[in-house]
């Protein structure tokens, strides 16, 4: 009935956990779109959403507010 099929608005940002990427996906997708390693996160490792970063441009430094993570340099920090 009240089935009214409208743009999908359940996609998640997610982050690639190899490259440090964040973009819009499907709940179901698994691999990054740019560097195709199933690592995607949609949540940070204190369980915050990443609906911040989208609003970040590329190539700057970009942390987690609130448990500091630097998601530009995934291997440097822990
Ligand atoms: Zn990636
Ligand atoms: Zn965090």
């Amino acid at each position: 009935m009240a089935q009214t099929a409208t743009v999908t608005d359940s996609s998640v940002v997610k982050v690639c956990a190899t490259c440090g990427r964040f973009r819009r996906y499907d709940p179901a997708d698994q691999y990054c779109v740019v560097c195709g390693y199933d690592t995607l996160a949609a949540e940070c490792r204190c369980r915050r959403t990443l609906e911040y970063a989208l609003d970040e441009p590329e190539g700057g430094g970009l942390h987690c507010p609130r448990c500091g993570r630097d998601w530009r340099s995934p291997e440097a920090s822990g």
